[in-house]
C-alpha cells in the first residue's frame, strides 16, 4: 500500500527518468516493452489467478489477459508509424516562414483504474503513454487490487521500463495524491469521481482524460430480425454481469414488435446462468464488489414500486457474495431511476415506442452518452443512429466498441472528456506539439508598425 505522502517523491523518480525514455527511438521503447510482453507471460498464471480470485471471473479474466497482450501487439504496429510523422513545410499564411513539428510526451502520467475490468483498463491508457514516451504512475482500484503486485513483478523484471512506469496501490486519497502531482491525467471510472478529478486536474491545468459512466440505450426499430435484436440485446446487457461500462442499460422496442420481443427475451434470459466458481455451462459471475448488489437493488426497488412488472431474475446474496439473473424488467418509465441512473447490473428495462422520432427522444433523454445501439434495416437503422448522442453506435449488434481498437471515438455529455482513447489519437493525445519557426525572409522592421494617420 503506498501512502499519499509517497506519491512527489514516486513522481520525482519518474520524471527524472523520463527525459532518457523520451528520446528513445520509438524502436527502442517498443524493444523495451516487448520484453515486458515475455515477462508478463511468464506470470499469466499469478496475474489471471488474481484476477479471477477479485472478480468471481475465469473466462473474462483470461480474455483481460490476452487482450493485454493484444494491445501491446497493437501498439508495436502502429506507435512507430505515428511518432515519425511529425511534419515540416512552408506556412500557407506567411510564405517565408518554414516550420518543423516536435512531438514532446508528457513527463508523467498519472492512470488512474476501475474495478469492472482491472488489468485491461489499467494498461489500455499506460500502454499507448509509454509508447508515446511518458513515464506512467498507474493506480489500480482497491476494489481489486490482486493483480497489481504480479503485475508490479512483471514489470520490475524489465529494468528500462521499471524507471518509467510505478505502480502504485491505495485508495482515492493516492488518486488525489497522483493528481496533484502528474503532467497529464488518465481516469476511467464513475462520472461523480471523474468529475472531482477533472476539478483537481483543472485547478493545476493539467489534462484530465475522462472515460466515464454510461447509461447505453438500444433501439429495436419494426424492420428488425428479431432474433438479432434479443440475442444482442441480452448479451449486450448482461455479460460481465453488466458491470461494463458500455452496457446496454435501457431498450426501446417498437411497439408492433414489443410483445414477441419481451416474450423472446424472458424466455432467452431464463437460460443464463450464474456462475458460482466457473462450472461448466454457466455465464455470470457474481458482483465484484457487493456494493453494487445494493445499487441494482435499489433500482429494482424503486422501479417495482412505481408500477414496473420484473418478469425474470433476481438478486441473490449469499454468504460468499451477491449475483443476479438477469432481470426483464417492463411497465418503465424515465421518472425512475433505472431509466437514469447507471445501475450496472445484468437488468433490462424494456419500453415500447411508437415512431422513430420518439425513440430517438427517449433515447437521448440522458446525461450519459458514451455508447448505443440501433437495430433494424441497414439504412433505416443508419439514418437513427446518426441522431443519437453518443460516442459510438453499434448498429445490428450491441457493444461493437469492444471489438474495435482502431476506430476513435469520443464520449458525449457525462460520459466523458477528452481525445479518445481508442485509434490513434489513444497516443497521440500524450504529445505535445511543437512548432519551430524559421523566418526565411527579412526580419520585420518597427517601421512597419508605424501607426501613421493617412
Ligand atoms: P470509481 O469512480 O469509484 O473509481 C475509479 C478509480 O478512481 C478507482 O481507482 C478509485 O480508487 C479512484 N478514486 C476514487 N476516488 C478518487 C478521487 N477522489 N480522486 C482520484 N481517484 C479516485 O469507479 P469504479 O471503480 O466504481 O468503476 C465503475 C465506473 O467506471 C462505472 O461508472 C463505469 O461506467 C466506469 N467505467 C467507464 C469506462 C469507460 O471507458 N468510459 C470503462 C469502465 C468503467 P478505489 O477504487 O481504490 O477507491
Amino acid at each position: 500500500m503506498t501512502n499519499p505522502s509517497e506519491i512527489p517523491a514516486v513522481a520525482t523518480r519518474l520524471r527524472a527518468a523520463s527525459p532518457t525514455w523520451a528520446a528513445a527511438s520509438a524502436g527502442a521503447r517498443a524493444d523495451v516493452l516487448l520484453a515486458w510482453r515475455e515477462a508478463l507471460c511468464a506470470r499469466r498464471e499469478p496475474i489471471v489467478k488474481a484476477l479471477i480470485a477479485d472478480t468471481g471471473r475465469k473466462r473474462i479474466s483470461e480474455s483481460e489477459f490476452d487482450g493485454a497482450l493484444r494491445r501491446i501487439d497493437y501498439w508495436v504496429e502502429r506507435a512507430p508509424r505515428l511518432l515519425e510523422a511529425a511534419s515540416s513545410g512552408e506556412s500557407a499564411t506567411a510564405p517565408s516562414v518554414r516550420y518543423e513539428h516536435r512531438l514532446h510526451p508528457f513527463g508523467v502520467v498519472g492512470i488512474i483504474s476501475p474495478w469492472n475490468v482491472p488489468l485491461l483498463l489499467s494498461v489500455i491508457d499506460a500502454l499507448p503513454a509509454l509508447f508515446a514516451g511518458c513515464a506512467v504512475m498507474l493506480k489500480p482500484s482497491e476494489v481489486t487490487p490482486r493483480f497489481a503486485e504480479p503485475l508490479n513483478a512483471s514489470v520490475q523484471a524489465v529494468g528500462d521500463l521499471a524507471r518509467v512506469f510505478a505502480i502504485v496501490e491505495g485508495d482515492g486519497s493516492v488518486g488525489e495524491a497522483m493528481v496533484d502531482v502528474a503532467d497529464a491525467v488518465c481516469f476511467t471510472g464513475s462520472t461523480g469521481t471523474g468529475r472531482k478529478v477533472a476539478m483537481r486536474a483543472a485547478a493545476r491545468l493539467i489534462p484530465a482524460f475522462l472515460e466515464l459512466g454510461g447509461k447505453d440505450p438500444l433501439i429495436v426499430l419494426e424492420d428488425a430480425d428479431m432474433k438479432r435484436a434479443v440475442t444482442a440485446a441480452l448479451r449486450g446487457s448482461v455479460l460481465n454481469t453488466g458491470q461494463a461500462c458500455q452496457s446496454i442499460e435501457r431498450v426501446y422496442v417498437h411497439e408492433t414488435l414489443y410483445e414477441p420481443f419481451v416474450e423472446a427475451l424472458v424466455a432467452d434470459a431464463r437460460r443464463v446462468k450464474t456462475s458460482h466458481g466457473g462450472e461448466d455451462g454457466a455465464h455470470l459471475g457474481p458482483f465484484i464488489d457487493s456494493r453494487q448488489a445494493e445499487t441494482v437493488t435499489a433500482h429494482l426497488d424503486d422501479a417495482c414500486a412505481h408500477g414496473a412488472v420484473q418478469h425474470c431474475g433476481a438478486v441473490t446474496q449469499v454468504a460468499d457474495g451477491a449475483w443476479c439473473s438477469p432481470v426483464v424488467l417492463t411497465g418503465v418509465n424515465h421518472e425512475m431511476r433505472i431509466m437514469r441512473e447507471e445501475t450496472f447490473g445484468p437488468v433490462i428495462p424494456v419500453m415500447p415506442f411508437a415512431s422513430d422520432t420518439e425513440a430517438v427522444r427517449l433515447a437521448n433523454d440522458s446525461n450519459y452518452g458514451l455508447s448505443a445501439a440501433v437495430i433494424g434495416d441497414e439504412a433505416h437503422a443508419m439514418s437513427i443512429a446518426r441522431q443519437i448522442h453518443a460516442g459510438a453506435v453499434s448498429v445490428n449488434d450491441t457493444g461493437l466498441t469492444t471489438m474495435v481498437s482502431d476506430v476513435e471515438k469520443d464520449s458525449f455529455n457525462e460520459s466523458g472528456l477528452g481525445a479518445s482513447r481508442m485509434g490513434d489519437r489513444g497516443l497521440l493525445r500524450f504529445l505535445r506539439k511543437q512548432s519551430l519557426l524559421v523566418q526565411q525572409g527579412e526580419a520585420l522592421p518597427i517601421d512597419a508598425f508605424r501607426e501613421d494617420v493617412h
